[in-house]
């Protein structure tokens, strides 16, 4: 029933910090929960900590879930950087009834309605189920994102008989399964028969439209109605019957569910996202079952008589945008825009509760991420200098849990700066042209390994995508061949002499650096008794048609200073 997904990483030793990390912390806080919890001591002793999360796959998930899994996947990390045994298991609650068609799938697909999503079948080749088809898209990103996950199915662990004990214990205490619902209700009492447990109809298969309304104790039979008007998004065949609720033959509904696993599975840790987490909702109500049904203590954050904080909303573009609408909102097509390690590296720098709202079209959002990224790598190699001590090793901390791969490396990588990256794809036009103008100007050594080519080339190409697809127009430019006619008549015939100094300069023998290149440009400045902005617009405007641009000595060594040098001859014509 499992699928180990093991990285490098698991053999890779971190000696941790202080707790200066959210991590670090809550690893430490449910370390001391175990001491004082004997239920929970006991279930730790025999299974070590159980850092758990779930999802249905209903359909392309959400980014938002994805912080889920990077946020509990750390904290597996940092409770074994402590030398705690802990490992983070997700399951795929792929015996959820289907219960709304989501745009990519066929109008064909109605006739499923209502069925547990890993019994219907998948909507492309190579998947065994619907349910195995969207979960997997999440999963085999993992190693990407760093993410070790023992991965699990809801459905099998029913079928294992895993849940027969909870199902016993709720099935038999189903009175007060249903005065916990009724006290976290706003109407009040719900007044239904309804049992806390919902079969597959052996007739249609649907588990979405059964009513089960007794509970023989002493057969342990459960009899149930599959109703045509039960939920408006499915109709049952109409079919009554008896059935075991052991071993697959049902589930139960979603909060007695959530609570019935946390003992099943020796679940300590087990956060969500904040939805969950509103007063009456599945969190409090399942607390609640746990501690009152099940007599076992909720996993952090929650405890027996608090709820705790969930984590915040990951969203993209300002809206919490439905597992069902839109390019890249999805867990999967966030590598659309960044690498995972960014990504990841992102959601392991903020806290938790702190909302994360990444706007990554026609902002610099991206190549903000870089350079943070880049500083806080840095940083972890003492090649920044930074004041606080504190922050220092609070950066350190993130880069070592941010990290994805094999082991972190001894010395730093080669730092292509975003902006530069892009400005370079955009003169060359090609990522491996980049690659060798990079060589060529000796930012990258000749004899670097394969790994640190293939982090630089990934970089370029995302430069080029970004620039392609992403960037706002103050990011992009071409560079002319030739002055064009109309930046020439943007110019005065001051700007045009002093670039045509500039020109002859350039044309000298010497391949200047980018810090000659500056000295030359103060140079031409100073001779041609225009102030430097003037200059500067005047060689963006003559170069790109555009009055700004990337650092101008950059872009002359990007274009070659032959070549420049040929563009600006033009003004003399
Ligand atoms: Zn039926």
């Amino acid at each position: 029933m499992t699928r180990r997904i093991v990285s490098k990483m698991a053999q890779q030793k971190i000696i941790p910090k202080k707790d200066i990390h959210w991590a670090d912390n809550i690893a430490e806080t449910v370390r001391k929960r175990a001491q004082v919890d004997p239920i929970l001591k006991k279930v730790v002793k025999q299974k070590g900590y159980i850092v758990y999360d779930e999802k249905t796959p209903s359909g392309k998930i959400h980014i938002g879930a994805g912080r889920g899994w990077v946020i509990h996947d750390c904290i597996a990390k940092a409770m074994r950087d402590k030398g705690m045994k802990a490992k983070f298991i997700l399951s795929s609650d792929d015996i959820d009834p289907f219960d709304k068609l989501n745009k990519d799938l066929p109008a064909s697909y109605k006739k499923y309605l209502g069925m547990p999503f890993r019994n219907i079948p998948s909507p492309e080749k190579g998947y065994k189920s619907f349910a195995d088809y969207y979960f997997s898209e999440c999963t085999q990103k993992f190693e990407e994102f760093g993410i070790e996950a023992e991965i699990q199915s809801t459905g099998k662990a029913y079928d294992k008989g895993l849940f027969n004990t909870t199902i016993k214990t709720a099935l038999n205490n189903a009175e007060k399964i249903q005065q916990i619902y009724s006290r976290f209700s706003r109407k009040g009492s719900i007044g239904t028969k309804r049992l806390p447990f919902n079969p597959i109809c052996e007739k249609c298969g649907k588990i979405g439209t059964t009513y089960a309304y007794e509970w023989d104790s002493e057969r342990e039979i459960i009899k149930y109605r599959c109703e045509a008007n039960l939920v408006d998004w499915a109709k049952g065949c109409g079919h009554e019957g008896e059935i075991s609720p052991y071993d697959g033959g049902g589930k139960f509904p979603w909060k007695v569910e959530w609570a019935a696993k946390w003992p099943t599975i020796g679940v300590a840790i087990e956060t969500a996202g904040k939805d969950h987490f509103t007063y009456g909702g599945s969190r409090s109500v399942a607390i609640a079952i746990s501690d009152e049904v099940f007599d076992y203590p909720p996993p952090y954050p929650s405890t027996r008589k608090e709820i705790g904080k969930a984590y915040e909303f990951f969203t993209i573009g300002g809206k919490k945008m439905s597992t069902s609408k839109g390019r890249g909102v999805s867990f999967a097509g966030m590598t659309d825009y960044a690498p995972a390690t960014l990504i990841r590296y992102l959601l392991v720098k903020t806290r938790p509760h702190a909302v994360i709202d990444f706007d990554p079209v026609g902002t610099n959002k991206i190549i903000l991420l870089y350079e943070a990224y880049d500083r806080t790598e840095r940083i972890y190699y003492n090649n920044e200098h930074i004041a606080n001590e504190k922050e220092a090793q609070h950066e350190k901390r993130v880069y070592e849990l941010s990290h994805v791969g094999g082991p972190i490396s001894k010395t730093q990588p080669i730092q292509i700066p975003f902006t530069y990256a892009s400005a370079l794809v955009q003169i060359t036009g090609d990522v491996k042209l980049a690659m060798d103008a990079l060589v060529c100007t000796g930012h990258v050594p000749e004899s670097i390994s394969a790994a640190e080519k293939k982090y630089i080339v990934e970089r370029l190409a995302y430069a080029k995508m970004w620039t392609d697809e992403f960037a706002p127009d103050d990011y992009k430019f071409i560079v002319s061949k030739s002055v064009l006619k109309e930046s020439k008549d943007n110019l005065e015939d001051a700007d045009i002499s002093a670039l045509l100094i500039f020109k002859d300069k350039l044309l000298g023998k010497k391949e200047y650096t980018e810090a000659e290149c500056m000295e030359l440009i103060k140079k031409v400045v100073d001779e041609s008794g225009i102030v430097p902005r003037q200059f500067y617009r005047a060689a963006y405007l003559a170069l790109l048609n555009k009055e700004h641009g990337p650092k101008l000595t950059s872009l002359i060594k990007m274009i070659g200073q032959k070549e420049t040098a040929l563009i600006l001859s033009s003004l003399g014509e």
